[in-house]
């Protein structure tokens, strides 16, 4: 039998999951422990189908809207990490179901920033990208009208706001870090007393995962990103290895999704995985390169993270007796 080549991996640190993910995770599975089966979740609780399919097991019911969900049930329905707009917690109380709010306490952060905006009479931006459902959650915190979304540099060089002395911006939390400076550079150019957050609203671990990618993917010759297509902080990821140089950067879900044919001829593999990925996925993919080559494996640390976001009141421990 013939040796296996060598292969270098680089993992990146940190990656996978993040405080707001845990916590909607657990969020879900104290509910399920606390209330029992079925708990509805509105929308995939993190975008991570590996993730979604265990809570399902346990007793998760994913839907896209509360309209799918039973009348007069007495289950809980958990809001996912990304968000949701104000009608859908007003919808609830008036169908009288016990929510729970599994919003990412950071996502949350820029909900309140945008209403102190809105207050305060300024005409609002939103940079991110439309659809993602924490974008639909943040435009629905405020009356239609209020925020206009700016998705690329281009919408920020061409916008016309009404007074140009009487801006704000927000940001998704989970935006390209060089693509959002250059967006907020633009605005600050044409709109000097535009107001914002100090630099911008891209959570800590977005900014982290990208920094560790920029670290490893110009030293190897491929890297994998452990994630899922509809997860941005994953697909923003996968952008930055690309331009920092890495000619194969690819998403991957499992192991099964990988193409071999594209990494037969490297000797250097990144690997890095999104928010919302469990790290045995990481070692799924791992094991199937062990399969093929003898690895040497190093990690890349970009920063330390220690942050932790304390469950919803209602499936906190201590409220177990309630
Ligand atoms: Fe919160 Fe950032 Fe994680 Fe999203 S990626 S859940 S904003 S910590």
């Amino acid at each position: 039998m013939s040796a296996k080549p060598d292969l270098k991996i680089v993992l990146c640190s940190p990656r996978g999951f993040c405080a707001g993910v845990v916590r909607a995770i657990d969020t879900v599975e104290r509910a399920l422990d606390k209330y029992g089966a079925p708990v509805y979740v509105r929308h995939e609780i993190v975008h991570n189908k590996y993730v979604v399919d265990g809570l399902k097991k346990k007793g998760a019911i994913f839907v896209e809207e509360l309209a799918e969900i039973p009348e007069n049930t007495t289950a809980p329905v958990v809001f996912s990490a990304h968000g949701v707009p104000k009608s859908v917690p007003a919808d609830a109380t008036s169908r009288n179901l016990f929510s729970l709010d599994a919003t990412c306490p950071l996502v949350t952060k820029v909900h309140r920033e945008a209403a102190i905006h809105f207050k305060r009479g300024r005409e609002i931006f939103l940079i991110g990208h439309s659809h993602h459902p924490e974008v639909v959650g943040t435009l629905g915190q405020l009356p239609v009208g209020a925020v206009t979304l700016i998705e690329t540099a281009e919408d920020a060089k061409t916008i016309s706001p009404k007074d140009p002395n009487n801006l704000a911006f927000v940001t998704q939390t989970t935006l390209s870090i060089d693509d959002t400076a250059e967006i907020v550079a633009l605005l600050k150019e044409r709109f000097p007393n535009i107001n914002g957050p100090h630099k911008e609203d891209i959570c800590y671990a977005t900014t982290n995962r990208q920094l560790a990618v920029k670290k490893v993917a110009p030293v190897v010759d491929a890297l994998i990103v452990v994630g899922a297509p509809n997860s941005s902080n994953s697909q923003r990821l996968r952008e930055v290895a690309e331009r920092e140089g890495c000619k194969i950067a690819v998403l991957a879900q499992r192991a099964a999704d990988l193409d071999w044919e594209r990494f037969s001829n490297i000797s250097s593999l990144g690997i890095t995985a999104g928010a919302s990925a469990p790290e045995v996925i990481v070692e799924e993919i791992m094991d199937a390169f062990a399969e093929r080559y003898t690895l040497h494996v190093e990690t890349v640390s970009a920063a330390e993270e220690n942050e932790f976001f304390p469950l919803p009141r209602q499936v906190r421990p201590e409220a177990a007796a309630e």
